[in-house]
C-alpha cells in the first residue's frame, strides 16, 4: 500500500462542514494518529458567503471562532410600539466566509496529521475506498466523508411525481 496516498480518513469537499470536521479531528487526542486527507477544488480565500445561525451562547466552541457579530436582543417594529425580546440562552451570530476559512487553514496548518489538496474531485468509489481526483487517487482506509452535492443528483427529480421542494432563501439586512 503506498503510504503517500493512503489516508485513515478522506475528507471529499472542505466547505463548512468539511473544514469543519477536518477542525475537529485535529483537535481529538483520540484521533491523534489519524492521518487524514482534505481536498477541495476551490483555495477559500475568498468571501463568498456569510452565514448567520443561531446558537446558546454557553456552546463550548463557540469563542474560537473568529464570530463578524452576534445579537442578544431583537426588536419587532408593530403598529404602536416595538416588542424587546432578550433572546437569552440563545443568540444570534454571523461569520463571514473568508474570515472562517483563513482561521481553519490556520488551524490546520498546526496540526501534521491533515494533508490539504486543491483538485477536483471526479468520483468517490466507498467500495473500493478510493477517490478518483483529477491530481490522482486516493485510498482511504475506513472512511471518506463527502462534503459536497452532486447537482446530477438532481436531474430528473423536477419531473417524478410525489412531493419536491427547491429551497430558497430570504434575507433581512440588519443596521
Ligand atoms: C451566499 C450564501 C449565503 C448563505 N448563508 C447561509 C446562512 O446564513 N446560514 C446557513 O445556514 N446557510 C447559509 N448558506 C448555505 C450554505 O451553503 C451552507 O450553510 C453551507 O455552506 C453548507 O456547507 P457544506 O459544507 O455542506 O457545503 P459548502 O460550504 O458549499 O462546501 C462544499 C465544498 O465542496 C467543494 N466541492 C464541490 N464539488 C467539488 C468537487 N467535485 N471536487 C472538489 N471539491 C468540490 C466546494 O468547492 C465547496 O468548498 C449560504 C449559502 C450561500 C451561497
Amino acid at each position: 500500500m503506498d503510504t503517500a496516498t493512503t489516508f485513515d480518513y478522506i475528507i471529499a469537499g472542505g466547505g463548512l462542514a468539511g473544514l469543519t470536521l477536518a477542525w475537529q479531528i485535529s483537535k481529538s487526542p483520540l484521533l491523534r494518529d489519524k492521518r487524514v486527507l482534505l481536498i477541495d477544488r476551490d483555495a477559500k480565500n475568498t468571501n463568498d458567503r456569510t452565514w448567520s445561525f443561531w446558537l446558546r451562547s454557553d456552546t463550548p466552541w463557540l469563542k474560537e471562532l473568529p464570530l463578524h457579530h452576534s445579537w442578544s436582543r431583537a426588536e419587532i417594529p408593530l403598529r404602536q410600539q416595538t416588542l424587546e425580546i432578550e433572546l437569552d440562552p440563545y443568540r444570534y451570530y454571523t461569520i463571514e466566509g473568508l474570515r472562517f476559512y483563513t482561521f481553519i487553514a490556520e488551524e490546520l496548518a498546526k496540526s501534521k496529521q491533515i494533508t490539504r489538496l486543491q483538485a477536483d474531485i471526479l468520483t468517490v468509489l466507498p467500495h473500493a475506498q478510493r477517490v478518483v481526483t483529477n491530481k490522482g487517487d486516493f485510498q482511504f482506509k475506513h472512511y471518506c466523508f463527502k462534503g459536497y452535492f452532486e447537482a446530477q443528483a438532481l436531474q430528473g427529480l423536477a419531473q417524478q411525481q410525489g412531493p419536491f421542494m427547491w429551497q430558497h432563501f430570504l434575507g433581512w439586512k440588519f443596521g
